[in-house]
């Protein structure tokens, strides 16, 4: 192996051990995982993990099909951390063990052209998504009719499932990368880290962002040569492939003299926030650069001035789920639903274990469907049980998965981001 990939292997292992040496083995993340409450495996828990990273550290195992298929059953949702007596942070052993696999046995054809070319270029993904928005508007829209699904399983997908609507164009290039603030003197200048999937899918939550700051005093400036943030490079065991993107990210949103960074995706701003001090020399550019991150929702709630008669009444009943990496990742939860009780007309009724992961993950809902689906079932069900008309939520991958879901349970419910409903009040009251 090159020097400088053996060495990165071995820091990454050594990485591991410090973690999985706090383990007390106390079984106390078996009652929670989510993974583990439906296969029932040792190995997909955290412990199991832990025994798992220890052995091959210490040279007892090597790396085969089933030390892959236990590391790769991971959500990364952090349940097993926050509850952990220990302090032990699982999903950190799990990411060392996947980069380790990767550094052992290379990152493969298909990962290495997705992660090193077609996500760093960017363009193929945003032709990628014109191509399939147009067959999804040629034939018979994303519902069970399309008769694209059939093709589906050529590409990894369950036919069951259903995908959102990709945008013909892409929100980056609806608006100059300086969009003026639109009443009164500047208050601020926010950077927008669009994310991909706002970007290419949920562009209503772009606008519905725009439309919002601009309003109250800040000038929004989207850079456009952003890239991925890294996070599904790095959940797939790519570090390198990482790295150089959160380079990317950070040392071109660190040119701009920007009061804060705001990011509408929950696992967006939890790698803006945390993952980038992985990749990123310590110091004070990246102290400076984290300490202006915010999700949208917290930015909203706490740098804005909505006044109550700001907001014009939405008929619905709306109740919250709480992406993991917002939870948990950022420590995110009262923000959205109180932007969502202030609203006039709205009903909003709390979700009964609305910080349980709904099973999206990210790719873990493309490599393991049915698991994810299972997973999702227990969501779906307690959303019915709620009797609202829509759930709101803060993160695209959760708002793909439930929706998709809902749709399989013939459940009419709407899956939408805090601040689109935000935004449509706003609009009822004329205020944006
Ligand atoms: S809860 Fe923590 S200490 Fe207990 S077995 Fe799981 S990882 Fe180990
Ligand atoms: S991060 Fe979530 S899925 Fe992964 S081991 Fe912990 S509880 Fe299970």
């Amino acid at each position: 192996m090159h020097t400088a990939a053996k060495n990165q292997a071995e820091t990454h292992l050594l990485e591991a051990a410090r973690e999985f040496q706090k383990c007390m083995q106390c079984g106390k993340c078996r009652s929670v995982c989510p993974v583990f409450k439906e296969m029932g495996n040792e190995l997909y828990v955290a412990r199991g993990k832990n025994k798992l990273a220890e052995k091959i550290v210490s040279g007892d195992l090597q790396i085969s099909a089933r030390v892959k298929d236990a590391v790769n059953q991971c959500l990364n949702c952090k349940t097993c951390s926050a509850n952990c007596p220990a302090g032990v942070s699982p999903e950190h052993v799990v990411l060392r063990l996947r980069w380790y696999i990767t550094t052992q046995e290379g990152l493969g054809f298909f990962k290495a052209l997705l992660f090193r070319q077609i996500v760093w270029r960017k363009w193929p993904i945003g032709l990628a998504a014109v191509l399939v928005g147009l067959c999804q508007r040629l034939l018979f829209g994303i519902g069970p009719k399309n008769p694209v699904r059939h093709l589906f399983p050529l590409f990894g997908f369950s036919k069951r499932r259903n995908f959102p609507t990709m945008a013909l164009r892409s929100a980056q290039s609806r608006y100059p990368e300086v969009i003026p603030a639109r009443t009164g003197a500047k208050r601020m200048r926010v950077g927008y880290f669009t994310g991909c999937a706002g970007n290419l899918i949920y562009t209503n939550v772009v606008k519905s962002v725009v439309d919002i700051l601009t309003a109250y005093g800040c000038e929004v400036v989207i850079p456009k040569r952003q890239k991925c943030n890294g996070t599904p490079v790095l959940a797939n065991g790519d570090y390198e492939g990482a790295r150089r993107l959160m380079e990317h990210n950070f040392n071109l949103f660190k040119k701009y003299d920007f009061d804060a960074i705001v990011v509408a995706c929950s696992s967006c701003g939890l790698s803006l926030k945390k993952e980038i001090n992985l990749f990123i020399e310590p110091g004070d550019e990246l102290t400076a650069f984290t300490g202006k991150v915010r999700d949208i929702n917290e930015f909203i709630h706490n740098s804005l001035d909505i006044k109550q008669e700001h907001l014009g009444p939405l008929p619905y009943r709306v109740t919250y789920h709480d992406p993991c990496h917002l939870v948990r990742g950022q420590g995110i939860s009262a923000e959205p639903r109180n932007l969502l009780r202030r609203i006039p007309g709205i009903e909003f009724k709390e979700l009964t274990e609305a910080a349980v992961c709904c099973g999206s993950a990210g790719s873990y809902c493309l490599t393991h469907y049915d698991t994810a689906i299972k997973i999702n079932n227990h969501k779906v069900r307690h959303i019915r049980e709620a009797g609202v008309d829509m759930v709101a939520t803060a993160c695209p991958t959760c708002v793909m998965h439930i929706q998709d879901n809902l749709l399989q349970h013939n459940s009419p419910e709407d899956v939408r981001f805090v601040v689109e409903i935000l935004a449509d009040s706003l609009r009822a009251a004329g205020t944006i």
